[in-house]
C-alpha cells in the first residue's frame, strides 16, 4: 500500500475533529458552489486547523467559510478594521477552479548556492503553504514572531528568500504589501521549499514559528 501522504494524514485526522462542529455542515454547504470548492474547503480548514493546534494547543480560534473569492484564506484579528474577533476565514466561491490557475503558473522556488531553481507546484503542496501562511500570521498577532524585513540581511538561504520576495512585492501591483504580508509570504516560501524536499513534520512546524 501506498504510505499516506502528510495532506492525507491530515485530513484523515481533522475531518473527524471538523465535522463535529456546526461551522462546516451548515456554513459550508450554503456557500461552496460545487463539491470541489467544498472539498477544497475542508481540505484548508484541516491544515489550518492541524497547524493551529500544534502550535496553539488549548487555544483554539473560529474557522469561517464566505461565500467570497477576494483570497483563498485569511486570518483576523481584533486590532485590524472590520474584525470583531480572531479568526480564519476561507473563501469558497469558485475555490477550486482559483487554486488551479493559481498552480497552473505558480512555482516552488528553492536555491543551490545562489541560484534560484523553480519546480511545479502540485494541488497538495500549495494547500499545506496556505496553512503555514495563515497560522505565521496568527504567530505575528499572537506571540509577536521576530518578522522577516526586507531591510535585513539574513545568513543563507534565508537572505536568498528574503530578496526573492522583495523582488516580487516591487513587481506585484495587486498584492498587500505590508510588512505582516512580507514576512508570512518569506516564511510560506521557505516552509514549501523544505516541504518539496521532503523535510520532516517537526522541522516544517519549526519553520512556521521562525524567530519565536
Ligand atoms: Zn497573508
Amino acid at each position: 500500500m501506498k504510505p499516506k501522504t502528510l495532506l492525507e494524514i491530515i485530513t484523515t485526522r481533522q475531518r473527524i475533529k471538523l465535522s463535529g462542529l456546526p461551522l462546516i455542515s451548515e456554513g459550508i454547504m450554503s456557500r461552496g458552489r460545487t463539491p470541489e470548492d467544498i472539498e477544497i474547503a475542508i481540505k484548508i480548514a484541516c491544515v489550518i486547523s492541524f497547524f493551529d493546534f500544534i502550535i496553539f494547543r488549548s487555544n483554539p480560534i473560529k474557522l469561517y467559510f464566505i461565500n467570497g473569492e477576494s483570497n483563498f484564506a485569511g486570518y483576523s484579528h481584533p486590532s485590524m478594521p472590520g474584525s470583531p474577533e480572531e479568526s480564519y476565514n476561507i473563501y469558497v466561491a469558485n475555490l477550486s477552479s482559483r487554486i488551479k490557475e493559481q498552480i497552473s503558473f505558480f512555482k516552488i522556488i528553492s536555491f543551490n548556492k545562489d541560484k534560484l531553481l523553480r519546480n511545479t507546484c502540485s494541488e497538495e503542496e500549495y494547500l499545506l503553504m496556505i496553512g503555514a501562511h495563515e497560522v505565521r500570521h496568527r504567530l505575528q498577532f499572537i506571540h509577536n514572531v521576530k518578522m522577516f524585513r526586507r531591510d535585513v540581511e539574513y545568513r543563507k538561504p534565508f537572505n536568498n528568500f528574503v530578496r526573492y520576495i522583495g523582488y516580487v512585492f516591487e513587481d506585484a501591483s495587486v498584492i498587500d504589501k505590508t510588512d505582516i504580508e512580507f514576512d508570512a509570504k518569506v516564511v510560506g516560501e521557505i516552509f514549501l521549499s523544505s516541504l518539496h524536499k521532503n523535510k520532516s513534520l517537526r522541522e516544517l512546524i519549526d519553520i512556521i514559528q521562525m524567530g519565536r
